[in-house]
């Protein structure tokens, strides 16, 4: 392709707010980049990360051409050689040990597209569901929360309904970093109305907390406890909707006697009785209420417990899809939500239908026309790990992310891929962690290269767009899948464009959505049939449209769920402690989070002096007293171990952490001269239901370096 000299409206790559960014490319390479004042989520804010993205587009350290790995060492190849050398070692694979033994492991990072034609090599065409993806690690846990309030996994409000709130409550999320344009419209808000009330439940004192009118910085792990409370206290307070609650919902009397039978929550919780009275009371009294929530209620060995806890008190108070309340899960990463609605998840199916449902996977099958489908679900990213050192999956193709650094256990993960029979790496990057692990490196396209759709956090779906020439020999991740499936003998793989992906994904949508009285509110009816052009020049939409196109802001104000019989469901959430507490080896409980400026493994973000300029290189964040207690002082190197691993950081003071609790951040990787990954650290506890890591909570030790 040319260059676009013009502006070129696309979406941001990074978090989940999705915000929309006008690029133009500069002759000399890079481009100028501005928020795009016409798109809903952002309305022309970027914040640092997104403003420096014109910074990180040089082709340094890219990969630009396919690699085979031969005698120990990557080998340039030709597109074919590389291409053959997968479907060949997956269909001998597959031949010899069944479907089961081959996995996928995606990314939030990649675009829809992308994401519909890996499920549908994988679930319709190879027949198993290993597939999974990095968004375990970062909402599977808000999925399963959804999937089993509402019977869908859907997001109820969208981003002005924090503009009409009067009281946000920001669970286990520092917005103010992780979801920066989002959080100034909260600014913006308080400042037009300084009554709106912000109160924060973060066991950290975070930049965040700067805004809030209450802090509560509750026990790491304690969230059921006390969301159990407030739904208790609801019910003395005569808050319930009582014809909501009659009209669409079920299960409420045994959620509450769960509720009833909770301990002292302030004493479980760790908190002030009266500031947790105080936050009850707020709660009770106001009509308009939304509670967002992030990591620190996702990535726990109790996260789905914690959404349906929090939903639990919306439905009570019926207090969701009407403007200025509602639950609101805020996505970690660009495309997680466009990776949950093709189903590219291994407990998922596809457009929102159920992989453990006959009917629905014989509907996908035949909508594919594929030779069979997946009839149980596959590995979920911790498991998937396991297996493949287990020697039971034998080849894996990991696309977009990189889980030597990433995943928890990160040791083990090295340990996975070196035993390993076939690892292919799609990736944008020559040199990471991952790259030693690779038997085939296949050059991908990076943002501002490559076509297709995200949705972010509100449903809405907008078009990522390139504005800039494929470097070297680049392709899409949707291409190499497909020209893998033609090798492999799959019909159904025959694509030239996104478009086309798009378009099938859209008549998948619609296809039989109500036939057996399964509703599902994910359709994109009226986008079925789109020209290209039409496709071209989509702009932003929130799913689900109506009969003229129009997206949905909200939904469920009027119940309409998505079970059979149209009710939202109560969850009974008992009180769980974290899998791993701390003990006199490991006295310290450790956290893990993003930093304001740096992006997952700093691939791009590390390329802008700019943003390297906030933190420049790992650190250990420590109460004062645990620091003295383990003998390091503010600005020394520490070492920081768990049972599961160790690495080594600077002493730093200052980020609102409490006593008996650590925090690292979880950008650097094993690149630096000291192997700085902090999920080697972290232990591999997974929530039951999702499979989501407990990242927020692991024991560790710290001791001078
Ligand atoms: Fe990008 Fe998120 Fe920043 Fe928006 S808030 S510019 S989506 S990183």
């Amino acid at each position: 392709m040319t260059i676009q000299i013009h502006a070129v409206r696309t979406t941001c790559p990074y978090c989940g707010v999705g915000c929309g960014v006008k690029a133009t490319a500069l002759p000399g390479g890079g481009a100028t980049i501005e928020g795009d004042i016409d798109h809903a989520a952002n309305r022309g804010r970027l914040c640092v990360k997104g403003s420096a993205l014109g910074e990180t587009l040089d082709l340094d350290s890219r990969l630009l051409h396919p690699a085979v790995r031969q005698g120990g060492a990557l080998a340039r190849a030709s597109w074919d050689e590389a291409l053959d050398t997968v479907a060949e070692g997956f269909a001998r694979i597959i031949a010899e040990h069944g479907p089961d033994a081959v996995a996928l492991y995606v990314s939030g990072q990649i675009l829809t597209e992308d994401y519909y034609v890996a499920n549908k090599f994988m679930k319709g065409y190879v027949g198993s569901a290993n597939i999974d993806t990095n968004s375990r690690l970062c909402m599977s846990s808000a999925v399963a929360g959804h999937k089993r309030a509402f019977g869908e996994d859907v997001v109820p409000g969208c981003y002005e309904d924090f503009e009409l709130a009067d009281l946000i409550v920001l669970v286990g999320s520092n917005a103010a970093w992780c979801h920066p344009t989002l959080f100034q419209r909260i600014v913006k808000a308080k400042e037009a109305r300084p009554d709106l009330q912000i109160v924060v439940l973060d066991p950290r004192r975070t930049a965040t907390c700067e805004l809030a009118d209450l802090h509560l910085a509750l026990k790491p792990g304690s969230d059921v406890a006390l969301f159990n409370g407030l739904l208790a206290h609801l019910a003395r307070s005569d808050a319930f909707d009582a014809h909501y609650v009659a009209s669409h919902t079920t299960g409420l009397e045994a959620a509450l006697d769960v509720a009833n039978a909770g301990d002292d929550v302030a004493r479980v919780c760790g908190l002030d009785p009266d500031d947790l009275q105080a936050f009850y009371d707020l709660f009770a009294r106001t009509e308009k209420v939304v509670t967002a929530f992030s990591m620190g209620v996702n990535q726990s060995s109790s996260g789905t417990d914690k959404v349906n806890a929090i939903i639990n008190c919306h439905l009570a108070t019926g207090r969701i899809g009407r403007p200025g309340m509602g639950p609101f899960s805020l996505t970690g990463q660009p495309n997680a939500m466009g990776g949950r609605e093709v189903g590219g998840l291994a407990n998922m199916l596809a457009v929102h239908l159920d992989l453990d449902n006959a009917g629905h996977r014989d509907a996908v099958r035949t909508f594919w026309d594929a030779p069979r489908i997946a009839d149980k679900p596959g590995l979920k990213a911790v498991d998937l790990f396991r297996a493949i050192e287990a020697g039971s999956v034998k080849a894996v193709w990991i696309m977009a992310t990189n889980p030597v650094v990433s995943m928890p256990d990160a040791d083990q993960v090295r340990r996975a891929l070196a035993a390993c029979e076939l690892v292919v790496v799609s990736d944008v990057m020559a040199s990471t962690d991952l790259a030693p692990y690779a038997h085939v490196a296949l050059p991908a396209l990076a943002w501002g290269e490559k076509d297709g759709t995200v949705t972010n956090s509100e449903r809405c779906i907008s078009r990522q767009r390139a504005f800039l020439p494929a470097p070297g020999e680049a392709r899409a991740d949707w291409r190499a899948l497909c020209d893998v499936a033609q090798r492999m003998g799959y019909a159904g793989f025959n694509f030239d464009s996104a478009h086309a992906i798009f378009d099938e994904h859209a008549r998948l949508s619609a296809w039989k959505n109500d036939d057996d009285g399964h509703r599902r509110a994910f359709r994109l009816d009226p986008l079925v049939g789109l020209s290209r052009a039409a496709y071209d020049a989509l702009q932003p939409v929130q799913w689900p449209l109506n009969a003229d196109g129009e997206g949905t802001a909200r939904l469920f104000g009027s119940g309409g769920f998505s079970y059979p019989d149209r009710k939202a469901r109560f969850i009974a959430t008992g009180v769980r402690a974290p899998a791993n507490v701390p003990c006199s080896e490991f006295p310290l409980v450790l956290n893990t989070g993003r930093l304001r400026d740096q992006w997952h493994t700093m691939t791009r973000t590390g390329k802008s002096p700019r943003l390297a300029g906030h933190a420049a290189e790992p650190f250990v964040d420590l109460h004062p007293h645990d620091a003295l207690l383990a003998g390091v002082r503010e600005g020394e190197l520490a070492r920081i171990s768990s049972r599961w691993g160790a690495m080594v950081a600077r002493v730093a003071h200052g980020g609102g952490i409490a006593r008996g609790a650590a925090f690292v951040p979880i950008h650097w990787n094993g690149q630096t001269a000291s192997d700085a990954r902090v999920g080697a650290l972290v232990n591999p506890a997974v929530d039951p239901v999702s499979g989501e890591p407990e990242f927020k909570h692991t024991p560790v030790r710290i001791e001078p370096f």
